[in-house]
C-alpha cells in the first residue's frame, strides 16, 4: 500500500533485503521481531550491536520497510516540550532527537535544524503555553523561550499569535531514509529482514514460538512485537491480552502551493488540546522543501486506512466489540465529529490553519496524503498517553509507540533491548 506521503523515497537496495523468501525449518532463529517499521528496525539494530552472535530474523507483510506509520509522517523531529516530566516519552524523546540528528550527520541523511514556534491564537491559551513552557524545562529542552506577537513574527512573519513558545531544536528529516540505514546496518550485522511474508499464526512450539508466515513457518526461542497498528493482535496470537486494543486515527494532510509555501519558514504549531496525544493541525516545512498542513486525528474505519473511502469489517468489528471504543466516543464525540466535519470540508480545515496564518485561502491548499496512526485506547476509554511495553512469556509486546516514536526511535530500540534482556536473562 503506498500514499502520496512519503518521507523520502526509498533508497535502500531492495537485493539486500530478501523478498517473499521460503523459510527452512532447520534454522531456528534466537530473535524474531515482526515489523520492520522504524521501531522494528532500531531495535534489530541494537539486538545486532549488542548481541553480535544471536541469530535475528525481522519480518514484514509489506514489499518495502517503512511502509506504514514510519514512511507516512510529518518527518519533524521533536525537542521533548509536550510530554510529562519523568514519562517515557519525555526521556525518549529528548534523548532521541539528539541520537537522530547524531544519526543523520554521520550518515550524511538530509536533515535540518529549523527551530518551530507553537503560537497561542488567543489569551485563553496562555496558560496552556506557559505550562508548555515549564514541561519544556523540566524536560531538559534547551534555548525555549515565549515570544510577544511582534517577536513571533521576526522568526515567521505571517503567522499571529498573543504568544508563541520557541523550540529552537526541533527539526526534520527523512524517516524513511532513516529506517533504510537502520536496516543496511543490521543487515551488515548479519541479521536477516525478510519483506512480503505476514504473520498468520503464532503457536508454541517445545518452548518456542512457531510463527506461520505467508512464506513459511520459522521456529524462534525469543519474539519481539513491532507490528505498529497491528501489534495487539499479534500480541493475541501469541496468547498475550493486552490491555489496550489499536484504534487507528487517520491524519490528513494539505499541501501549500508552491507560491504560497514561503509563508512558512520552518515549523508552526498551535497549542495543542491538553486531553489528546495529537498535536493540532501544524505547518511543516518538509526536508524536501515543501510545505504541508496537517494531520487532522479522524477514526479510520480501516487500520491501514489512508483514503477516506477504505472500511475493513475486521477491524470495523474489533474496534466495535471493545469496550474501551465506546467509552473513548462517549468521552470524545463532540470532538471527533468536529475533526470528521473538517476532513470532509476544505473551508473547515482552512479555518483552523488561518488562526495561524491569517493569509491563507482556501486557493493556496490542495490535497495532500495521509497517514494512520497508532493509538492504543485502554478499556477505559483513554488515549494511553505514554509509551508502553508488555512482556508475556518470552515475548516482548510493543503496545504504544505514537509520535515521538520516530524521533525517539534509537533509546526506544535500546530500551526494548534492554527490557528483553533482563527479563529473558540474556546478561
Ligand atoms: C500522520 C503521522 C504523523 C507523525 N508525525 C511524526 C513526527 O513528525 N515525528 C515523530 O517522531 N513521529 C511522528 N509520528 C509517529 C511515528 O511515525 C510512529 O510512532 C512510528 O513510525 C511508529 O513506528 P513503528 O515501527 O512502531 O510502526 P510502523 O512503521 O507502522 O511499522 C509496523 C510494521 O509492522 C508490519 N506488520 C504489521 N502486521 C504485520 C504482520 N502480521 N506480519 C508482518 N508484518 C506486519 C507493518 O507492515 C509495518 O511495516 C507520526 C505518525 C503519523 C501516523
Amino acid at each position: 500500500m503506498t500514499s502520496p506521503i512519503e518521507n523520502g523515497r526509498g533508497s535502500l537496495n531492495s537485493k539486500s533485503l530478501v523478498q517473499g523468501h521460503r523459510f527452512a525449518l532447520s534454522k531456528i532463529y534466537d530473535v524474531a521481531i515482526v515489523g520492520a517499521g522504524i521501531v522494528g528496525l532500531a531495535t534489530v539494530l541494537e539486538l545486532t550491536t549488542r548481541y553480535p552472535r544471536l541469530r535475528i530474523i525481522v519480518l514484514d507483510k509489506e514489499k518495502q520497510i517503512a511502509n506504514h506509520q514510519s514512511g507516512h509522517n510529518s518527518g519533524v523531529i521533536h525537542s521533548g516540550v509536550y510530554y510529562r516530566p519523568g514519562s517515557l516519552k519525555a526521556r525518549f524523546c529528548v534523548q532521541g532527537a539528539a541520537d537522530i540528528v547524531r544519526f543523520c550527520e554521520s550518515y550524511k541523511i538530509p536533515h535540518a535544524i529549523c527551530g518551530k514556534l507553537i503560537v497561542a491564537t488567543a489569551e485563553d491559551q496562555r496558560p496552556a503555553l506557559e505550562e508548555l513552557h515549564r514541561r519544556a524545562i523540566a524536560n531538559r529542552v534547551s534555548g525555549v523561550r515565549i515570544l510577544g506577537p511582534e517577536q513571533l513574527r521576526e522568526f515567521e512573519p505571517h503567522a499571529t499569535g498573543v504568544a508563541a513558545l520557541l523550540v529552537p531544536g526541533a527539526g526534520i528529516t527523512a524517516y524513511r531514509r532513516v529506517a533504510e540505514k537502520f536496516a543496511e546496518l543490521a543487515l551488515a550485522a548479519g541479521a536477516e529482514i525478510v519483506t512480503e511474508s505476514e504473520v498468520h499464526a503464532i503457536r508454541a512450539n517445545n518452548g518456542d514460538f512457531l510463527l506461520e508466515t505467508s512464506s513459511g513457518e520459522i521456529q524462534s526461542r525469543f519474539f519481539i512485537n513491532c507490528a505498529g497498528l497491528h501489534s495487539d493482535r499479534i500480541a493475541r496470537m501469541t496468547g498475550a491480552q493486552l490491555p489496550v486494543r489499536i484504534i487507528p486515527f487517520r491524519g490528513e494532510y494539505y499541501q501549500l502551493s508552491p507560491e504560497k509555501s514561503a509563508l512558512v519558514r520552518s515549523l508552526i504549531y498551535p497549542v495543542p488540546d491538553p486531553r489528546f496525544p495529537f498535536l493540532g493541525v501544524h505547518f511543516t516545512r518538509r526536508i524536501t522543501g515543501e510545505v504541508e498542513a496537517g494531520p487532522n486525528a479522524v477514526l479510520a474505519m480501516r487500520r491501514e486506512g489512508y483514503r477516506k473511502s477504505d472500511f475493513s469489517v475486521e477491524d470495523v468489528s474489533d474496534q466495535l466489540s471493545f469496550p474501551g471504543f465506546w467509552r473513548m466516543a462517549a468521552k470524545y464525540w463532540k470532538t471527533g465529529c468536529a475533526e470528521m466535519y473538517r476532513s470532509f470540508s476544505k473551508p473547515a480545515f482552512v479555518r483552523a490553519l488561518q488562526t495561524l496564518i491569517p493569509e491563507i485561502g482556501e486557493a493556496d491548499v490542495v490535497p495532500g496524503g495521509s497517514g494512520v496512526r497508532a493509538q492504543a485506547v485502554d478499556r477505559t476509554g483513554a488515549l494511553v498517553d505514554d509509551f508502553s511495553f508488555v512482556i508475556h512469556g518470552k515475548a516482548l509486546h510493543v503496545c504504544n509507540v505514537p509520535s515521538p516514536a520516530a524521533t525517539a526511535s534509537l533509546p526506544i530500540g535500546r530500551h526494548i533491548v534492554q527490557t528483553a534482556a533482563t527479563h529473558f536473562g540474556w546478561n
